[in-house]
């Protein structure tokens, strides 16, 4: 192993790459030598210019992954634009919050939908061309609610902690197939997703004393461990969740 997390002459898709986790895993992704399709609802201007910056090639493709319907296009158009899918990072989520009591079936389906239906079927779509081919890695973006219970976010929870449980699923079944599925589980990190936490002086002050780093996490932070999984020096890690968390679940 000479350089052993190089990249160069992979692909990658990544999901919800316009902002936060999804933007700094993309640009570490393209730090470490890969061409990348970013896939999101929103305009990902930012995003294709860092990693243009980096020297790499940015496709954007346009996709509301609230339902699987765009799934069998999505792969479509980054199989014509990059040629095929080396490195499938699931990272598009979104979170609603309300009293476990009050919760309504719109708030679950929404986030069960796009957290972890998406994830699964777009997973499935990349890994029957990955099949053929001998070889792919998947990084699904897990969360400290796949180890917890968080609070007032039952829906959010569920389809995280089903996003541990199907990364293990789908390595069981495709680790032989020469695909590595594993997840990154961020710790608390400053995104849009945690805004109204940051903003709530009191739960902001909690968060902050029970993280042993003493600090929430950038989204930076995640992108030398997607770097890892997506690399060849993780070619023997299967079905693994990377806690990236400051410590948080060791306390
Ligand atoms: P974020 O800034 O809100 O980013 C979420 C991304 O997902 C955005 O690009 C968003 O696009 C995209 N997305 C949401 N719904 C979509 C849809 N229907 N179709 C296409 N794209 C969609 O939050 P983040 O913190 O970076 O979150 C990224 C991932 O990390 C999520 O899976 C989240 O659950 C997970 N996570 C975050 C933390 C944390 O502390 N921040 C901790 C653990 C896990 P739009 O901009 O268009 O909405």
């Amino acid at each position: 192993m000479i350089a052993p997390f190089d990249l160069s002459g992979k692909t990658a898709l990544v999901t919800g790459a316009n902002t936060g986790i999804g933007q700094a895993i993309a640009v570490a992704l393209s730090q470490a030598g890969a061409d990348l399709a970013v896939v999101g609802r929103s305009a990902p201007t930012e995003t294709l210019a860092l990693i243009e910056a980096n020297g790499r090639k940015a496709v954007n493709i346009s996709a509301d992954l609230s339902s699987i319907a765009p799934v069998a296009r999505v792969v479509e158009e980054a199989n014509s634009a990059l040629g095929r899918i080396d490195i499938l990072v699931n990272n598009a989520g979104i979170i609603r919050r309300n009293d476990a009591v009050d919760f309504t079936e719109e708030d679950w389906d929404a986030v069960i939908d796009t957290n972890l239906k998406t994830l699964f079927f777009l997973s499935q779509a990349v890994a029957k061309d990955m099949i053929a081919r001998g070889s792919g890695k998947i990084i699904n973006i897990a969360s400290m609610l796949t180890f917890q219970g968080g609070i007032r976010v039952p829906s959010y929870t569920a389809s995280k902690s089903g996003v541990g449980g199907l990364t293990k699923a789908m390595a069981n079944e495709w680790a032989a197939k020469g695909i590595n599925v594993n997840a990154i589980a961020p710790g608390y990190i400053e995104t849009n997703n945690t805004a109204a936490l940051q903003a709530d002086g009191n739960r902001n002050r909690q968060i902050v004393d029970r993280i042993p780093a003493g600090r929430w996490g950038k989204a930076e932070d995640i992108g030398g461990a997607a770097v890892f999984l997506a690399s060849s020096a993780a070619d023997y890690v299967n079905g693994h969740i990377l806690a990236v968390d400051g410590g948080w679940l060791a306390r």
